[in-house]
């Protein structure tokens, strides 16, 4: 069973543009009358630079595509912090319904009936998961979530008349955070982790000033750990007059256990396309709903949901909101699907998922410390739903780097975790296992780690050189992220043509 592998399927497949030929065609649509069809001479293109292919060149084409693809329909993807899992497809079904997908924000409010009590009970649902008291559903993501919430932190500061204008975050903070921050106005102020893997107590006094508008913090933390100390943090920054903020990308690893609300969070950001089951990017965009404690529930930008006598309408009334942080009223069909997945697993499920991705996280730790080269940064203190690891003690004694390793796990079929975040661990390994795998999915990993490692210690030069087994090879990072002056055919070209790979 542990011994099976997936390799990925390779295609020396071109670009559309370079299939096909001069005059081929697919679906033959009646001709189309252009002299009786009129339209300003402006919009009317006579011709279009499109690729000359039948059907079943495209059909081919595109499925080749999609096999030299990598998903979560074809195995684990441990992409720690992401939290990417299975997404059960009957969310996704109900989400496809034509009464989802049909449906305008500008009809009127008699008519979206239904959307509108999907909407305010996933809104009480996500009240009761994380001891808020209200939230908006608009945001289409965490990082927009996180600007939400700070420009309500900065809207609050200035109506009480204070002078705030820092917000605090740790060192093992996402990326996303002090960049919403800064965009929101605030100076970021960096506080650092402790030995133990947690906020260090005494940077946080030492940061915390009359200017200290708010605190940013994820629990567990990015290491995995649970914020030991952090009812302590909460009264530090209350009692300067601060608020804090919740980053729920982890909410994975204390669902249905523990509430940032208790914990004495004011703001929360969830990422249902992390924990409630949609799919990241390709799937479609996420939904980054953002909760609020009491008076904080003026700024909520409008409208929000309100129930009346069993019928419901947008409240637009709201003259303290922030305003509308999105149009329409979020990313309807995510919302749908969190609806539906936190339906079907309920209360008890929702315990469950955090308990069993915690169980194979601790599983997946337990094992591959007994692999030589890898080693457990901030020890001490139990992991949650993932767990960062270093490669620091292989790249030492092999050259063989966290990168090499992660390129390494493609060859078996395997999705590589999440390299060099949290910056405060070395040759960090962020490995993630989800409630939905399987001991067998986490043995192949630990088998291939295994082997990698035992290669790396005898002949680094085969793990430097991966993958091998892959469409292709090591992308030149810089020009794939080389910005749009140049189109995307001949970047892909230019990629392609470094590397030398099909
Ligand atoms: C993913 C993530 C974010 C940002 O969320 P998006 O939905 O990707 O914008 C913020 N913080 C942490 C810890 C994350 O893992």
């Amino acid at each position: 069973m542990g011994n099976r592998t997936y390799r990925q399927s390779r295609y020396d497949e071109p670009l559309v543009f370079e299939l096909g030929k001069e005059g081929r065609r697919g679906a033959s649509l009646p001709r189309f009358d252009w002299e009786s069809f009129e339209l300003p001479e402006k919009i009317v293109r006579r011709t279009l630079d499109l690729p000359s292919l039948s059907e079943v060149e495209v059909v081919r084409h595109f499925t080749r595509l999609s096999q030299m693809n990598w998903g979560v329909d074809l195995g684990p993807y441990p992409l720690g912090s992401c939290t990417m899992k299975y997404n059960p497809r009957i969310n996704e079904e109900i989400a496809a319904e034509d009464s989802v997908q049909m449906i305008h924000p500008r009809q009127r409010e008699e008519e979206l009936q239904g959307a509108l009590e999907v909407m305010h009970k996933l809104e009480r649902m996500l009240v009761a998961l994380t001891g808020m008291d209200r939230f908006t559903l608009q945001p289409a993501a965490g990082a927009h979530g996180e600007l939400t919430g700070c420009l309500i932190i900065r809207k609050c500061m200035k109506e009480r008349g204070e002078d705030k204008n820092e917000i605090i975050i740790p060192d093992s903070a996402h990326g996303t955070n002090p960049a919403s921050a800064a965009m929101a106005g605030f100076t970021v102020i960096e506080v650092t982790t402790g030995s133990d893997g947690c906020l260090d107590l005494e940077s946080l006094k030492g940061a915390i000033s009359r200017r200290t508008a708010g605190l940013m913090m994820t629990n567990p933390n990015t290491l995995g750990i649970f914020e030991k100390d952090v009812i302590e943090i909460s009264r530090i920054v209350h009692e300067a007059g601060g608020l804090m903020y919740y980053d729920g990308a982890n909410l994975q690893g204390i669902l249905g256990r523990a509430r940032p609300g208790d914990m004495g969070f004011d703001i929360v950001h969830l990422n249902l396309h992390k924990t409630f089951s949609t799919p990241h990017g390709g799937g479609g965009p996420g939904a980054g709903p953002v909760g609020v404690k009491g008076d904080l529930e003026e700024y909520l930008p409008v409208p929000l949901v309100v129930e009346e006598g069993g019928s419901y309408r947008f409240e637009w009334e709201r003259p303290r909101s922030i305003g509308m942080v999105r149009g329409g009223y979020g990313t309807f069909p995510a919302l749908v699907k969190a609806y539906a997945y936190l339906l079907s697993i309920g209360s008890k499920g929702a315990r469950m998922v955090s308990g069993i991705a915690t169980l194979n996280t601790n599983y997946f730790l337990k094992r591959v410390l007994e692999i030589r080269g890898f080693t457990l940064p901030f020890q001490g203190r139990t992991r949650k739903h993932e767990v960062v690891l270093s490669a620091k003690v292989l790249k030492e004694d092999t050259g063989v780097t966290a990168m090499d390793v992660s390129k390494a796990l493609l060859d078996w079929g395997l999705h590589p975790p999440t390299v060099y975040f949290p910056q405060i661990v070395e040759e960090a390994l962020m490995f993630e296992f989800t409630e939905t795998e399987t001991k067998e999915n986490i043995d192949r990993y630990i088998e291939a780690l295994e082997e990698i490692s035992k290669t790396a210690y005898t002949k680094p030069e085969i793990i430097k050189r991966s993958p091998n087994n892959t469409s292709v090879k090591r992308l030149d990072e810089v020009w794939a992220n080389h910005p749009r002056t140049m189109s995307l055919s001949r970047r892909m070209r230019l990629i392609k043509g470094d590397q030398g790979a099909g």
